[in-house]
């Protein structure tokens, strides 16, 4: 598997080290063997699990986005994608994870410890909701701590704007990856004015063997989010902002 993650990165530009490669090895059997404990993920031919889990995460770097020493958070990670392998990537990144599931933080963590991933940069395993950590006036909130937000397979994007906006800086990015179809956008249109956002720009990009293109959608945080968002847990999928 080395070799072919190597090649399909080259093809993005992308240069792998050797203990990049390690680490997404590593990654790959630890994934697997717990997939057979607990549910983590649908694919589990190794060679799928490279090209739709490792490598799609990284389309975010086709963005020349300053990951350096940044901050991010990875909203509803589950396995840890696109979180981990942008992690490997950029060793300075400073990454919490995090998921509403205990037990696949209990994977996470293992993972971070088991690949060295906090010889640089840091990662933080987080379990809890984006409404929780997001909200204004709780204890230990995380809101506008972070320079980045991911989140991939998580929600519509005019759910997920209401999860991922209260974490970022005001300046900040938040990258959705989705596959290229406009019409979440369109549809959150209304989400990212009541939240001051607006869309930056996307990362159009195609995975070797599979259909259809995808997309890492950039929407960016103009000014501070309004106190009254995130609502209560579970509100922003019940009633999304439209
Ligand atoms: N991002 C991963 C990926 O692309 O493979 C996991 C996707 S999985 C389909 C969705 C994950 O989001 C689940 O692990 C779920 O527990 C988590 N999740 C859903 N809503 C969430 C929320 N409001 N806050 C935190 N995590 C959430």
């Amino acid at each position: 598997m080395e070799n072919e993650l190597a090649s399909l990165l080259s093809a993005w530009d992308i240069p792998v080290t050797d203990r990049q490669q390690e680490q997404f090895a590593l990654y790959r059997e630890l994934l697997l063997d717990w997939n057979a404990k607990i549910n983590l993920t649908r694919i589990t031919e190794p060679d799928a699990v490279t090209r739709l889990h490792f490598l799609d995460s990284l389309a975010l770097m086709r963005s020349e986005l300053p990951l350096d020493n940044a901050s991010l958070i990875d909203v509803g990670t589950g396995a840890g994608f696109p979180g981990i392998p942008l992690k490997i990537m950029n060793p300075s990144l400073h990454l919490t994870l995090l998921d509403a599931l205990d037990k696949r933080c209990r994977f996470l963590q293992e993972v971070a410890d088991r690949l060295g991933l906090m010889d640089t940069g840091s990662v933080t395993v987080l379990h809890g909701r984006a409404e929780d950590i997001g909200a204004a006036g709780r204890a230990g909130h995380l809101r506008e701590q972070f320079d980045f937000v991911t989140s991939r397979a998580v929600a519509k994007l005019n759910i997920l704007c209401e999860y991922a906006l209260p974490l970022l800086k005001i300046g900040g990015i938040f990258a959705s990856y989705k596959l290229d179809d406009d019409t979440e956008l369109r549809d959150a249109e209304k989400a990212m004015q009541i939240l001051l956002a607006s869309s930056d720009k996307k990362i159009v990009y195609e995975l070797p063997e599979t259909e259809p293109t995808r997309a890492v959608y950039l929407i960016r945080k103009n000014g501070p989010t309004p106190e009254k968002y995130p609502r209560r847990a579970g509100v922003p999928e019940k009633k999304p902002l439209q």
